[in-house]
Order: C-alpha cells, then sequence, then structure tokens
C-alpha cells in the first residue's frame, strides 16, 4: 500500500501500517545513533579461488535498535542516504574498516602472508550520496593517513546503479582514487542496467558479479546458459583487466563451478557468514 502522508493510519492493513509506523520510528532514532554507538560492523571473508585462502573482507554494517533489535542495513541504509546520515555513518564505517585492516595488517599469520602476494584487504561499501560528496577523496585519503593503510589495503565497493549516467567530472574523485593505488570494485555487477560497454570508462579494478547469476549455477547440472553467461562476463572482465569477485557462494558445486570458469575471489556462506572481526582471525589466521 501506498504510504501518503496523513491518511497513513486509515487504511486497515496491519502489515503496511506495521511499516509506516517502523519507518517513523527509525528515522526518528537514526540521527542519534551514531552517536549512542547503536552501529557495528561485521565481515565477511573474501577467499582467492586458486589457493581457498583469505584475502580480505568486506564490512557489513548493523544496527543494533534499542527498540526493534538488531537490523540489517538494508532496513535502514535506504533512510541513512535519503537523510544525508550516511555520509557521517559512511565515514564512521570507513575509519572503523580501515583501523581493522591495520590490525589484520599487523597480525603474524595474516598480515605475514603479504610478502607471498598482496596484503589483507578491507571492502567498504560507498553509497551514491557519499560518491558524489565533494570530501571524498580527501576524507578517505585523511582516513587512510591517520591509520597509516596503505591505499591499496582499501577496496572501496560502489555499485554499477550509482554510476550510470555519471560523466567524466563526477568519475574524477574515484579515479583519483584509483591512481592512488585504492582498489574499485564494482558491486552488484548485473542487476539493473547493465552495461558492458560503459565499463570501459569506469576507473573499476574489480568486478563484483551479483548473487543472483551464481544462483543458476546451484543446480546439478548447472544451468548451460548461466554458465555461458558467467564465463562470458569473466573473460571480458579479465580482458579488461578486471579482477572477478562472485558473490552468495553457498554450494560447493558452485564454487566448483565458478572457479572452472574462471572466477578470481568468491564470497558467500560456502566460505563464511558475516561475523565480527575476531572471528575472522581466529577462523583464518592459521599457518
Ligand atoms: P552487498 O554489498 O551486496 O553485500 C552482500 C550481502 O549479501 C550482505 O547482506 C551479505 O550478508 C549477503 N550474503 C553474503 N553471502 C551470502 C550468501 O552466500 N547467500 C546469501 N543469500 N546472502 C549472502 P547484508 O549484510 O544484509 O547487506 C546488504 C546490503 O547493505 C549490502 O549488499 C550493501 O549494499 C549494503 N551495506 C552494508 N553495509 C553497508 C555500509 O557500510 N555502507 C553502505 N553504503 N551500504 C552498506
Ligand atoms: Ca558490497
Ligand atoms: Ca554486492
Ligand atoms: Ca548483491
Amino acid at each position: 500500500a501506498k504510504d501518503s502522508g496523513g491518511n497513513r493510519y486509515e487504511i486497515a492493513d496491519p502489515v503496511s501500517d506495521a511499516r509506516a509506523i517502523d519507518r517513523h520510528s527509525l528515522t526518528n532514532h537514526l540521527p542519534g545513533a551514531l552517536e549512542r554507538g547503536e552501529f557495528f560492523l561485521e565481515y565477511q571473508p573474501l577467499i582467492r579461488m586458486s589457493d581457498s585462502r583469505l584475502t580480505g573482507a568486506e564490512a557489513l554494517v548493523r544496527w543494533r535498535h534499542p527498540v526493534h533489535g538488531l537490523l540489517g542495513p538494508d532496513r535502514f541504509i535506504p533512510l541513512a542516504e535519503h537523510t544525508g546520515l550516511i555520509v557521517p555513518l559512511g565515514r564512521w564505517v570507513l575509519e572503523q574498516a580501515v583501523r581493522q585492516a591495520c590490525d589484520w595488517c599487523a597480525h603474524p599469520l595474516l598480515g605475514g602472508r603479504a610478502a607471498d602476494s598482496e596484503p589483507i584487504r578491507v571492502n567498504v561499501n560507498l553509497s551514491p550520496r557519499q560518491l558524489h560528496h565533494p570530501d571524498l577523496v580527501q576524507d578517505t585519503v585523511a582516513v587512510l593517513e591517520w591509520a597509516g593503510l596503505t591505499p591499496a589495503s582499501l577496496c572501496l565497493e560502489v555499485t554499477e546503479s550509482a554510476l550510470i549516467g555519471a560523466d567524466e567530472d563526477e568519475l574524477k574523485p574515484l579515479r583519483q582514487l584509483a591512481e592512488m593505488g585504492v582498489d574499485i570494485a564494482l558491486d552488484d555487477f548485473g542487476t539493473g542496467y547493465s552495461n558492458l560497454a560503459n565499463l570501459r570508462r569506469l576507473p573499476a579494478t574489480t568486478l563484483k558479479l551479483d548473487r543472483s547469476f551464481t544462483q543458476g549455477l546451484q543446480q546439478h547440472p548447472a544451468d548451460p546458459v548461466d554458465v555461458t553467461f558467467v564465463g562470458g562476463i569473466v573473460s571480458l572482465a579479465h580482458a579488461l583487466g578486471l579482477r572477478v569477485t562472485v558473490e552468495g557462494v553457498e554450494t560447493e558445486a558452485q564454487a566448483a563451478q565458478l572457479r572452472e570458469l574462471g572466477c578470481d575471489t568468491a564470497q558467500g556462506w560456502y566460505y563464511a557468514r558475516p561475523a565480527p572481526a575476531e572471528e575472522i582471525v581466529a577462523h583464518w589466521a592459521t599457518a
């Protein structure tokens, strides 16, 4: 049902009423939630497919709401984006995640791997409003310097839809960050208005294939159309010099298929669910 302002509560629809009240209460609590320390981060491991080792983790924000309990980002990120709170919240996420990455890099078993390959990376999601904020580059550089983290240990995830229609001026901040060595990942690739031709002009280093693509690979045998499709995207991405990360890998069969198709990195419940930072170390810091 539509939320048409004043007559919201006249609609005898318990579900939509509950949603309206919910939204109202969330909006009221949101501005102070950051100061009250109600947000926290979980991290989901990113696994290199060639040797099944940890290459990094994506920071995912959660809200411990005083009334509604634990809330996932889908419940409040759109609101935060709408109200503008996403800017301070996003900065807080970036600070936390970057500091966490420093701890991982300094860890004798996790950080020690940097010698044989690349540093452990932390992925941070950027919403459209953050992306278009004039201080993005300056703030990101400041946070990296404050924590003493090398730019190559940070990956910023932006959705393709946030970049659709962006002109060269609007892409400049991302390009600057990429030139500094920050990894830029195109998140949820393949959803919305994907435009393969568009890929060439975006300053991305990684393509994150959306979960919807991995779902078709779950059956035995996998849907041949999906196999062809994913294989084609991977080849194209590699030809453009992009790394491919797949999300939503839930089964061993999917993982095997995606490895065979040439995907570089994977993320999903098959490997690990999002978890507090300490668990990342406990599970993955093995010699
Ligand atoms: P996303 O960037 O696509 O993040 C991946 C989502 O898929 C996460 O949900 C994760 O828990 C879930 N997921 C991971 N593996 C699997 C799997 O194997 N199967 C299934 N079914 N799901 C899996 P989550 O944590 O609820 O995050 C939802 C979205 O919220 C994220 O989607 C991202 O767009 C947004 N988000 C999260 N944290 C932040 C943040 O700090 N800032 C901004 N701007 N957005 C955020
Ligand atoms: Ca993401
Ligand atoms: Ca994603
Ligand atoms: Ca997704």
